[in-house]
């Protein structure tokens, strides 16, 4: 009889992909997919060092996978299973954990592995992570998430991510658009290129060998493939967003008019101490931008409140200046301690409810963001693209400009483009 396994993501779209692509590699080898509320053979859960109680959250699930399932096998993988191997180890239940480089070899280590109480780990020092692993989302949403390029050679303060996923790397441009074309063909509508600093496309090393190709570059190549319909950059660092890929983005009819661009902080005295790359000034700039040359462009902000020494004169610089900032919305960040990061020597730490409060402020201002740039619209007809699921009676979609639409189930409009006055 095939074994059965069931997968747990925590944390972002990249590890989303990666855990569609470890499911698809246990598929070939004859693993049965169940949902992870089901009971199963194997468990698989696919951490991140970026969610506050990380380790909670995954005692939480291998206890429920004890109670449900005691016999199963439990795997950790992913960037705390990196960063934190003897913790995940030392988890009641836990029988192999598998760092950065492993994660893609699961099958070859689920052959080698009976449960025995102890928990195995397969992980090595994050230096020597060079290999890039490509991976995509399928069949789960309506959207693709395509990695393209892992890590970061960046190193701002309170960020861990480097050390869990090494330095940065990518795919080609001729292998991506290889998999964006085997994508098309099985019906995807909609990829949204991901990575960890998705504007570093290129630099490094693939395969052993030194790439010279640009993020710009892949744009204008995927511009050209036939079959998919829309793209979006899921996100991409201020500094890295040059003007030629602002302009692409206007001229193309397949690259969606939305960007995400982590912000962090509008006091630049915050951001030096944060390591980011670029003054409030050119942040500016990059918006201004892309507002004059597209109006109607939907623009996220990554935004941390509490960094150590923010004051309220710097969080107030903050909010005012993202206040008057044409930006649709904002992800807000409360920070949060985080081992070996240079963040933990500055001083004074800003109390909990001092952040707890500066993230309400701020999650109010995107409340209001999101409002106004969304009655911009209204009366306007924009492309839709439905989701498959039905929800009660109703379905959901994004416009081009990622404008959230509900409409009455209708089962011809799922995944597919459908014009819509808001
Ligand atoms: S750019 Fe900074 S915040 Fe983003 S992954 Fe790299 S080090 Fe972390």
């Amino acid at each position: 009889m095939s074994k059965t396994v069931a997968l747990h993501t925590l944390g972002c779209k990249l590890n989303f992909s990666e855990t569609s692509s470890m499911a698809r590699l246990l598929e070939q080898e004859g693993f049965v997919k169940k949902d992870f509320d089901e009971v199963a053979d194997v468990y698989v859960i696919n951490t991140c060092s970026v969610t506050d109680n990380a380790d909670k959250e995954c005692r939480y699930l291998v206890r429920s996978i004890q109670r449900k399932a005691p016999e199963a096998m439990v795997v950790i993988t992913g960037c705390y299973a990196q960063l934190k191997p003897q913790e995940i180890a030392a988890i009641p239940g836990v029988d192999l954990v598998l760092g950065a480089a492993e994660k893609f070899n699961i099958t070859q280590h689920l052959k080698d592995i009976a449960k025995t109480g102890e928990a195995k780990i397969c992980s090595c020092d994050i230096e020597d992570v060079n290999t890039f692993t490509a991976s995509y989302s399928k069949n789960d949403r309506t959207r693709t998430f395509l990695k393209v390029q892992d890590g970061c050679d960046y190193n701002c303060s309170f960020c861990t991510i480097p050390m869990a996923r090494g330095k940065s790397r990518s795919d080609t441009i001729a292998n991506v658009v290889d998999n964006v074309k085997n994508l098309a063909a099985t019906g995807v509508k909609e990829i949204v290129l991901t990575g960890v600093n998705l504007g570093d496309f290129g630099k490094g090393n693939f395969g052993g060998k030194k790439t010279e190709e640009t993020f710009f570059e892949l744009l204008q190549e995927l511009d050209t493939v036939d079959g998919i319909e829309r793209y979006r950059i899921s996100s991409i660092e201020p500094n890295l967003l040059s003007n030629d890929i602002i302009e692409l983005v206007c001229n193309s009819k397949k690259v969606m008019p939305h960007f995400h661009i982590p912000l962090q902080s509008g006091s630049n005295k915050t951001l030096g101490m944060m390591r980011r790359r670029y003054k409030r000034e050119m942040y500016e700039e990059k918006v201004g931008l892309i507002k004059t040359m597209m109006p109607h462009c939907c623009i996220g902000v990554d935004v941390i409140v509490g960094f150590p020494g923010e004051t309220d004169e710097d969080f107030k610089e903050t909010f005012d200046f993202l206040h008057r900032l044409d930006i649709s919305y904002l992800h807000v960040f409360t920070y949060s301690e985080r081992d070996n990061t240079h963040a933990l020597t500055i001083k004074p730490v800003v109390p909990v409810s001092v952040r707890n409060e500066r993230n309400k402020q701020l999650r109010n201002l995107s409340y209001q963001k999101l409002q106004y740039f969304t009655q911009q619209h209204v009366g306007q007809t924009r492309k839709v693209l439905f989701e498959k699921q039905e929800k009660g009676n109703l379905m959901e979609g994004y416009t081009d400009n990622y404008i959230k639409i509900t409409a009455p189930y209708t089962a011809t409009w799922a995944n597919n483009i459908v014009p819509w006055t808001i």
